[in-house]
């Protein structure tokens, strides 16, 4: 059990003004920040990041939203992390999330629901990876 993940705020939250309350609440619920940066994504970008869902039939649409505006991307590091942000978060279909998510309470349809979070360890260390330099993950302690 690792104590990394990797999330964004996607388009559809930043455009709808709710970053700041997104924010508050990756920090009640006892993550450390430990790097965000604002970015919009090329399509390539996009195409990259969600590289394993090719092929299905919601990938087009899927790295279009996610190219079409700025996105905020963070590394979360709290135990148990991929775990407690996708709690966080709540179900991919925010019709199926469950009340005090993020999803339910932010965002907008199945494709444009408001965060990501990684899906497993490995995952989270990629996805990092993908946005971060070794150099730009700072401990608050
Ligand atoms: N998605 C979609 N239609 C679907 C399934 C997924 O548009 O039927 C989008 C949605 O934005 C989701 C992303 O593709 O967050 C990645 O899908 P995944 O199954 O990995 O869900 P997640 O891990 O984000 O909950
Ligand atoms: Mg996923």
């Amino acid at each position: 059990m690792g104590n990394l993940t990797f999330a964004i705020i996607k388009p559809d939250a930043v455009k709808n003004n709710y970053t700041g309350l997104i924010y508050d609440r990756i920090l009640k619920a006892g993550f450390n920040i430990l790097s965000a940066k604002l970015t919009r994504m090329s399509l390539a970008q996009a195409e990259g990041f969600y590289s394993v869902h090719k092929g299905k039939p919601f990938y087009n649409e899927l790295t279009e939203f996610m190219s079409s505006g700025q996105a905020m991307v963070l590394a979360l590091r709290k135990e148990n992390a991929v775990a407690e942000w996708r709690k966080t978060i709540g179900a991919t279909n925010p019709a199926d999330a469950d009340s005090g998510t993020i999803r339910k309470d932010f965002a907008t349809s199945l494709g444009e629901n408001a965060v990501h979070g990684s899906d497993s360890d490995d995952n989270a260390i990629k996805e990092i990876a993908f946005f971060f330099s070794d150099c730009e993950l700072i401990s608050n302690n």
